[in-house]
């Protein structure tokens, strides 16, 4: 699905020098490294703070603390979406709560949040799946009319814009992932937090490490250890430089797509501006498998984001949810297909996933 390999030939030496430079440094962990990156993500998603930590399903997990939600909570988000967005919300001790998808977006429908809304919801986790926003006016409107805070977790989605703004700077607390496959990636795990809240901030920089801020042994909460180490950071500072131009690259890529595929199955719509960064370039047909087959016999990648719903997985089983209970989630799965897209990916490569395709269509 994706070649980082062919990717890092790309950027090679400022990375290996980069590296080279922490390891002589003797610094390994918050160290200066850690500090500069958090400084150029707050300069990037245009956001006051940004806490490095550990991975995105930490950065998930830190902020509903930070935002003291728990035992007792429940916190409403999309059952379609990578499985760590609904469980930080059960290690918060909250309950997920689910509420079904627009179909065109795959982003939460936000006419559909308010009937979700009960007493003891305290949040709402947006997920702007695949790179594309969700409509984040919608939401924020509803949040504050029902006093919930919003948590963005952008782990597929930095540098997409909504309206002029990054996405991450739009609620309460963003959430990102540097993990290697992500549009920004780091050679390991890695996530960051970023808001515009003081207090938040303060609470975050305590909870990634044991509870403690200025002052190490002295610890005043119970809290993770969940730092971004400055290896990682390193190297998240030298990619950084080039991903404007990476996702520059993914929406021509989607843009081709688009307009070779669209007569025969249903794609994306092409975007003007920034509003889609193609974190995963998506494909719905009834032939999905059969599509998918025929394409992995021919050496083309594919993969199905999301097979499962989280209200179907096991593990969510204690939440009581049947089939039928979100149905347009529940078609989605069965319909969608993710092509190969990557920054690197060539033109001829991309000619022949789409001859490949057409050829699987007129047989
Ligand atoms: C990748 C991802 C996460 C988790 O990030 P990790 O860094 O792998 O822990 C959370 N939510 C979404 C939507 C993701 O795509």
């Amino acid at each position: 699905m994706l070649d980082l390999k062919k990717e890092l030939e790309l950027i090679k030496e400022p990375i290996y020098k980069a590296v080279k430079e922490v390891l002589d440094s003797g610094s390994y962990i918050l160290g200066s490294k850690g500090k500069e990156l958090e400084n150029c993500i707050a300069k990037y998603i245009k956001t006051s703070y940004a806490i490095g930590v550990a991975n995105g399903s930490d950065a998930l997990l830190l902020a509903l603390k930070a935002l003291k939600i728990g035992e007792g909570d429940e916190v409403i988000t999309t059952p379609f979406t990578f499985f760590a967005t609904a469980e930080s919300i059960a290690l918060s001790g909250a309950k997920p709560v689910f509420v079904d998808i627009d179909q065109n977006t795959y982003n939460i429908d936000p006419k559909k949040i308010e009937e979700a809304v009960t007493s003891k919801t305290k949040a709402v986790i947006i997920v702007h799946l695949f790179g594309y926003p969700a409509e984040m006016d919608s939401i924020m409107d509803i949040a504050k009319k029902h006093n919930l805070k919003v948590i963005e977790d952008a782990c597929q989605a930095i540098g997409t814009e909504y309206k002029g703004k990054r996405v991450g700077s739009i609620g309460h607390v963003g959430c990102f992932s540097f993990f290697p496959s992500k549009n920004l990636g780091a050679f390991g795990d890695a996530g960051m937090i970023v808001t515009n809240e003081r207090d938040l901030y303060e609470k975050i920089i305590e909870l990634r490490n044991h509870g403690s801020s200025k002052h190490k042994y002295i610890h005043k909460v119970i809290g993770h250890n969940s730092r971004l180490d400055d290896i990682q950071a390193a190297i998240l500072i030298e990619k950084l430089k080039y991903l404007d131009e990476f996702l520059k690259r993914r929406r021509e890529i989607a843009k081709r797509y688009t307009e070779k595929l669209n007569r025969i199955v249903k794609t994306p719509s092409i975007f003007q501006a920034r509003e889609h960064t193609f974190h995963q370039y998506c494909i719905e047909t009834n032939k999905r498998d059969e599509l998918s087959l025929f394409l992995n016999n021919k050496n083309i990648a594919t993969a199905i984001y999301y097979p499962i719903p989280l209200h179907l997985q096991e593990a969510f089983k204690y939440l009581k949810y049947k089939e039928g209970d979100f149905p347009i989630t529940e078609n989605i799965s069965k319909r969608i297909l993710a092509l190969p897209i990557y920054p690197v990916l060539t033109l001829s490569e991309q000619k022949r996933i789409i001859s490949s395709i057409k050829e699987f269509f007129e047989k």
